[in-house]
């Protein structure tokens, strides 16, 4: 091991918690004097995801070319993966350190604990004591992809216990963080020149029910209204735990995206049943109903797994019939990956994996059809946006997102990034909008 490590690498895989874990690892590591390298460094750490077997393996890959290649590095596998395997990780790929999420933030101390005395290898235990906070008001100064943006995490792990999914397993049950942290934690970012914030959490719906704080849309609202905010975001919703005060709180306050992400999984009641959603598809539509009634012009963004077990095409074609009859503005799809520890790893994966790709196939033709449809919508209609960047395809052009969180094109420059503008959109091409600026 090299004597006085002083340069760190984080390669982060998987999903926006794991990049805010990042982030705050990164300024962990900061704090204890450790400096960030863009090549590998003395410490390489890899956050990991366990969501799906393909990113595990992924990450093993990376992880096994590591070792071999800088031996004398110190070797961290932190997030969903570190939690999930533990102690194989150290014997079967000589990984150094083992840290799981409720212990990554503090990163840098363990690191420097482990230099000092390697007594302690593994840190895995999920005690409420063990979990260090997401709010950190050092983050304030670390700029997101976007310097005007920041996620803000509001809680942690989740006790819902889809039948497909490991997080409740890797990230424990939920923990809601104080709503009183989490909005002076907004106010600084906003007096220090963000315009907009996405609230995340597994499912942010189910924020404050552990805990006895305020309820999400409480929050919703009073984040809302904290003056100098462009725009605020919240992810990702549980169709269970959806309801009407949080419809009339985005209703109230422009300031809040149109735009819902509401994963529905499957358009089959034996399926969700069976993926213990506890939801049923008349209860979908009822959310669906009451969205449209209160926001008229509102997009709308779902995930759907295909080939879960026992999925017959009946259950398929049920899918693509709620598909068809939403009409979602997108839907991430995925096929079913079984993951060992979940209740449904227990079942036979009974879709063959032809079939399984087949059902895909036809699900993402039918979303992209209707997202097109629906963004032709669009024309006409007059929207605010938030320039992020000049456009791949021309210097005199900017891309930015609407209110409803779709890509758009205006004309522009370097000046208008971070800016928010109103537009009129005049037209569609591929999967973008062209807009033009409201005088
Ligand atoms: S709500 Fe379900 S899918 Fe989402 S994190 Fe929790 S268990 Fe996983």
């Amino acid at each position: 091991m090299i004597k006085n490590p002083e340069t760190f690498t984080i390669i982060t895989f998987g999903c926006q918690m794991n990049k805010s874990d990042s982030e705050l690892m990164e300024v962990s590591l900061t704090q204890e004097g450790f400096v960030k390298s863009n090549n590998y460094g003395d410490i390489i750490i890899f956050n990991t995801c366990s969501v799906r077997k393909h990113a595990e393996d992924r990450a093993l890959a990376y992880i096994i070319e590591a070792r071999n290649t800088y031996r004398q590095s110190i070797i961290i596998v932190a997030g969903c993966m570190a939690q999930r395997l533990g102690q194989e990780l150290r014997s079967n790929y000589g990984v150094d350190l083992v840290v799981g999420p409720y212990h990554s933030p503090a990163i840098g101390s363990i690191i420097k604990n482990y230099i000092q005395n390697q007594s302690i290898r593994q840190y895995t235990s999920q005690d409420a004591s063990d979990f260090v906070s997401r709010i950190h008001p050092s983050l304030v100064a670390h700029k997101d992809e976007l310097p005007w943006h920041k996620w803000v995490t509001i809680s942690h792990g989740c006790q819902n216990y889809c039948a497909y999914c490991i997080v409740p397993y890797v990230r424990g049950k939920l923990l809601s963080f104080p709503s009183q942290q989490i909005i002076d934690y907004c106010t600084l970012l906003i007096d220090n020149g963000i315009t907009e914030i996405t609230l995340l959490g597994q499912n942010v719906n189910q924020y404050g029910q552990d805990s006895g704080d305020i309820p999400f849309y409480s929050l919703l609202e009073k984040v809302a209204s904290l003056p100098g905010l462009y725009k605020l975001n919240f992810l990702t919703s549980h169709p269970k735990d959806f309801n009407s005060e949080i419809l009339h709180v985005i209703k109230d306050n422009p300031v809040i995206a149109r735009s819902i992400h509401l994963p529905l999984q499957s358009g089959s009641d034996t399926i969700l049943q069976a993926m213990n959603r506890q939801y049923t598809m008349k209860h979908y539509y009822s959310l669906i109903e009451a969205i449209h009634a209160l926001l008229p012009m509102v997009s709308i963004t779902t995930d759907l797994i295909v080939g879960f077990p026992g999925e017959t095409q009946r259950d398929f074609e049920d899918t693509l019939a709620a598909v068809r009859t939403i009409q979602f503005d997108e839907a991430f799809t995925y096929k079913y990956s079984p993951r060992e520890g979940t209740k449904a790893y227990t079942l036979p994966d009974s879709v063959p994996d032809t079939v399984k790709q087949e059902r895909l196939d036809l699900l993402i033709h039918t979303v992209r059809d209707i997202s097109r449809k629906r963004l032709m919508n669009h024309i006409h209609t007059t929207t605010d946006m938030i320039v992020e960047r000049i456009s791949k395809k021309s210097d005199n052009e900017v891309m930015g997102k609407t209110i409803y969180n779709q890509p758009v094109i205006i004309k522009g420059g370097k000046e208008d990034i971070g800016k928010k503008y109103t537009v009129t959109i005049v037209s569609v091409k591929g999967s973008t909008l062209y807009g033009e600026r409201s005088a």
